[in-house]
């Protein structure tokens, strides 16, 4: 019913603009012609009104671009301002004119006033249309004292009129007003969808909800609020707050005012002062509006602004957060989809550390680093020694747990700067990015050790199975010089290592017999 009716609107609209397009002259023309037939008024009045419709006309000839005469002005260089003053009086001094030398002041015409004041309201809201409907009201009213007392022609339906005129004047005011808002908080929200889409950072998101915020509510403070994986609501942002108040300010679900618009999703909006709802946070804060920022039923956070007065925000105000709300939620969702994806992306499914593929990526920059800053950059490649027996005694998914729990002792028996990565089958390699040869040989003997002294279980707690590794190690620039003698290197150096198993090996052992070039004897 609703697309129906909506159909018939659009058509509607549609074909008045082509009206008001194409008949609009010849439709004053022919009201001007019939006008002059049939009123009874001398010939100069009549020709008086048909001249002034038809200068109307011309006026707002093609008022969809807001007519002849606002469109000169804006050529010269008029502000809006300063148009919308001169277009009203223009149309006001029309109306005017019309009823003049239609001699109809004094009749319902009068009523003709009403199409100047919507101009205003569509122009200007409701404080420009009581100042010309305040200003039509005097001197239409001096004008009928002045009949009176002259002419002493009594015209009580003229106050009536006037008080119509007032009436009329601020509910289309109101309206207009209603209407300019929503259309400019249309376009902030369309500017905001295009603006947070615009990128998949997360903090950068923050800062532009934030931002997007402040120019439209002129907010004293601002804040987003994240869910954590403890559930609860973690300040992720902020304008205005004190900074030593608010670090790492973590609120709990359903206390307070964030807590409990983040337990029944829905805003709430306090505009006085409220013990209750006082935020600990800002307690100087007086009007508060806070709304859920959710997708669809997943709640994400909450975002807040306030004001040091009362009452400073209304309801329309809440809309728009609330919208913006739901825009940032999406972008936010987009973002942490897009980072979690690349996350996995670069994961290896069986170990949880870091796959070949982001391994490959990380040595290209590594090494373009290493060169660029001259630091040192060492390579470790290690293999699990007699890990298919793990198999053939266990079976296979033990064989994974232990997998597993290799790779976990490796990262834990490593730096965070490290880059441990699962190269292949029970195969792992490590970048240790600015660390020296004998440093990375450390490490890698460190290593091994743990390996060798740890106990896996392969998830079952009465298995101890005991396991040893092989290491080959190469670094730049004791050893290599381009990024493939580093893989080379230590891959032959791994070679070595497993002559004897449970050791580590590297091309600067002087039983490790490797060419240290091999990319100079091809
Ligand atoms: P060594 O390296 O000491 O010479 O002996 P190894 O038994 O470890 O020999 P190799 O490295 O050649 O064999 C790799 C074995 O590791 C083959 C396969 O059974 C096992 N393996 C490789 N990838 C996986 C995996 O993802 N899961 C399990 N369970 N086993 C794997
Ligand atoms: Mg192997
Ligand atoms: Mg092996």
């Amino acid at each position: 019913m609703a697309g129906i009716s909506g159909h018939i609107v659009g058509w509607f609209q549609r074909s008045l603009d082509k009206q008001i397009r194409l008949f609009y002259l010849p439709l004053i023309t022919g009201v001007s012609v019939a006008f002059a037939l049939m009123a009874d008024l001398p010939t100069f009045n009549k020709s008086g009104v048909v001249l002034i419709l038809l200068l109307t006309a011309i006026v707002h000839w093609d008022l969809r671009d807001g007519g002849v005469l606002s469109r000169w002005l804006y050529s010269h260089g008029a502000g809006y301002d300063m148009r919308s003053y001169i277009t009203v009086s223009v149309a006001f001094g029309l109306v005017t004119l019309i009823l003049g030398f239609a001699n109809a002041f004094y009749t319902p015409l009068i009523m003709l006033y009403y199409i100047p004041i919507v101009l205003c309201a569509m122009r200007g809201g409701y404080r420009m249309t009581l100042l010309f409907v305040g200003i039509l009201a005097a001197s239409t009213s001096a004008y009928y004292q002045v009949g009176y007392q002259v002419y002493g022609r009594v015209y009580k339906e003229g106050n009536l009129y006037l008080l119509l005129f007032l009436g009329l004047a601020l509910a289309s005011g109101f309206i207009a007003d209603r209407l300019r808002r929503a259309a400019v908080d249309l376009s902030a929200l369309y500017e905001t969808g295009r603006a947070l889409n615009s990128t998949l950072n997360v903090s950068e998101i923050y800062a532009l909800a934030l931002n997007i915020i402040s120019m439209d509510l002129a907010p004293d403070v601002s804040a987003l609020f994240m869910i954590d994986s403890q559930k609860h609501l973690q300040l992720q942002a902020h304008r205005g707050l004190d900074d030593s108040r608010v670090k790492e300010l973590s609120i709990e679900i359903g206390r307070g005012l964030i807590g409990k618009v983040a337990e029944t999703r829905t805003p709430m909006s306090i505009s006085e002062t409220n013990r209750k709802w006082q935020l600990s946070f800002a307690p100087d804060i007086i009007s508060v509006m806070a709304v859920p920022v959710r997708v669809g039923e997943k709640l994400l956070g909450v975002m807040m602004v306030g004001k040091r007065m009362a009452h400073a925000y209304g309801y329309e105000n809440l809309r728009f957060l609330e919208a913006l709300g739901s825009q940032a939620a999406i972008s936010i969702q987009n973002a942490w989809l897009y980072r979690q994806t690349k996350e996995w992306a670069s994961l290896d499914a069986l170990t949880g550390i870091y796959n070949y593929r982001y391994f490959s990526e990380r040595l290209d920059s590594e090494w373009s680093r290493a060169l660029r800053y001259e630091k040192p950059l060492s390579f470790i490649m290690i293999d699990v020694d007699l890990f298919k027996q793990v198999n053939d005694n266990y079976g296979h998914l033990c064989g994974d747990e232990v997998l597993r729990e290799i790779a976990h002792m490796l990262k834990k028996h490593t730096r965070d700067t490290d880059i441990v990565a699962r190269y292949g089958g029970e195969e792992f390699v490590i970048i240790l990015p600015e660390t020296h040869y004998q440093d990375a040989y450390v490490a890698g003997e460190k290593l091994r050790r743990s390996i060798y002294e740890a106990t896996f279980t392969g998830g079952n707690n009465n298995q101890k199975i005991k396991l040893t590794i092989s290491l080959g190690i190469a670094n730049y620039p004791s050893t290599a010089f381009s990024k493939s003698d580093l893989i080379y290197q230590a891959d032959q150096a791994l070679y070595q290592a497993k002559i004897q198993r449970n050791t580590l090996a590297s091309p600067l052992d002087t039983s490790c017999q490797i060419n240290l070039n091999p990319s100079e004897i091809s």
